[in-house]
């Protein structure tokens, strides 16, 4: 399998070159030759999660020198579960309803689904580094609003071979993401830039461009650039989907909150891949890009707005490249996905609502996913994506359902521990000091 750059000007390249790589030379994102058909098993509703991964997962690495190791890949990287759950229709509900099951992302070490990537991400980087025996550590650098900086950091550490740059802004995370960003030692470096998130990821992407760095440092990216963190998220799609087709009836509605656009690429692409399921439907908050973009067919992108889900603040998501990649042409693109936005009082409505007529919890992204699909998908069967543990937004949640929600233990574990990081500006020569 050869993977493309979007901008289509430069060569295509494997699998673990794509991976090293992060981003395309020419400045666009990788994106499969073509995408391959599910084996028939991947689609066997009794097959176990990392084993489903792996037969999704294998055609993407046919003839690459990470295919003998997916096996071994997979059974690490995914050793926690993938629940689909029922979301009952609640005493205000009819209970004869189409069914409704959530998707839950967040069961393993950081709560959020960004787990799945940055896991597979890591261990596939940390096999071909050792085959590799190259003269320098592959040095990773990542930009985070939040979320994926503890999730890649904690994927990352003491994995041989690999270095991990976390940049985050000063002000921008909350106590609890701050302890999840620089609880770490060894092969991981926190960076609390002086600024907002979009200093962050310019920060990094100056640092790719860079001839002299280029000189000094091998440098690779654990963004959603990244097309390793966004292929075992088609393999959790295809999986609820597997699930969901075991109870027979019509294809599910699949409502995914949305911020970068990684989980909405994957969907599609586990669709195309033959997976059973319906309209993708894109939840977004008060960032309104996707939505204006459908409806008005003229791209606009503009800076992120501060919202209650907040790690779907996106005004220019990176992966509305693989996207319109996929469906080149607007009319197919509107038929084949939804796009919504919530804001933040319906937000908070829906995780209230959700937890008195249903008694399930949900963190503010899920709450806007289950409220586009009451607003628009409540017709017929759907799955709701879960793409975070409400425990992780505990100033938003339990206020409105009036109860401490208990952290996981994963993340319990790291409450207290002692941080350490460096405060920079947003400055190439103050990251790179060492
Ligand atoms: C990152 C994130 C999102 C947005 O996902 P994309 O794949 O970037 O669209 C949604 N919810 C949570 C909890 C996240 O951490």
């Amino acid at each position: 399998m050869r993977f493309v750059s979007t901008r289509g000007t430069c060569p295509a390249v494997g699998a673990s070159e794509a991976l090293v790589a992060g981003l395309a030379p020419d400045g666009g994102l990788y994106v499969p030759e073509c995408l391959p058909a599910l084996p028939a098993a991947a689609l066997d509703p009794g097959m176990a999660w990392p084993e489903r991964a792996r037969l999704v997962l294998e055609p993407f690495f046919a003839g690459d020198g990470l295919e003998p190791f997916l096996h071994g890949i997979c059974a690490e990287a995914f050793d926690f579960p993938v629940p689909l759950v029922p979301l009952p229709a609640g005493a205000a509900g009819k209970d004869d309803g189409p069914p409704v099951r959530v998707l839950e992302l967040f069961h393993g070490p950081t709560a959020a689904f960004k787990d799945f990537g940055a896991r597979f991400l890591a261990r596939c980087l940390e096999r071909l580094e050792r085959a590799g025996r190259p003269d320098r550590p592959l040095t990773v650098l990542v930009a985070t609003s939040g979320d994926t900086g503890g999730a890649v950091a904690a994927a990352f550490h003491r994995r041989p071979g690999l270095e991990l740059r976390v940049l985050f802004p000063e002000n921008g995370v909350s106590p609890r993401q701050r302890v999840q960003l620089t609880c770490w030692d060894g092969n991981v470096r926190s960076y609390a830039v002086r600024g907002g998130f979009d200093d962050c990821q310019r920060l990094a992407k100056a640092a790719f461009r860079d001839p002299a760095l280029a000189a000094r440092f091998r440098l690779g990216s654990a963004n959603s650039i990244n097309l390793g963190r966004i292929l075992p998220q088609a393999a959790y799609f295809a999986h609820a989907a597997a699930l969901f087709s075991a109870e027979g009836g019509a294809r599910p509605a699949l409502v995914v909150p949305s911020g970068n656009l990684g989980n909405a690429v994957a969907a599609c692409w586990a669709r195309a891949m033959g997976a059973p399921l319906g309209r993708i439907v894109m939840a977004v908050n008060a960032n309104r890009t996707v939505p204006d973009f459908l409806e008005t067919g003229e791209y606009r992108p503009r800076p992120g707005i501060p919202t209650l889900a907040n790690a779907m603040d996106v005004g220019d998501p990176s992966n509305m490249e693989r996207l319109r990649n996929l469906y080149p042409d607007l009319s197919a693109l509107r038929e084949a996905v939804g796009a919504y936005s919530v804001d933040d009082a319906s937000i908070r409505e829906t995780i209230a609502g959700a937890w008195s007529g249903s008694g399930y919890l949900f963190c503010p992204h899920g709450a806007a996913a289950e409220r586009v699909r009451r607003l628009h998908c409540a017709d017929g069967p759907a799955i709701v994506v879960a793409t975070a543990h409400p425990a992780k937004f505990e100033t938003v949640v339990e206020p409105l359902v009036g109860m401490t929600i208990p952290l996981p233990p994963s993340l319990e574990a790291l409450a207290g521990a002692p941080t350490n990081y460096t405060v920079i500006d947003p400055d190439l020569g103050q990251l790179f000091a060492d």
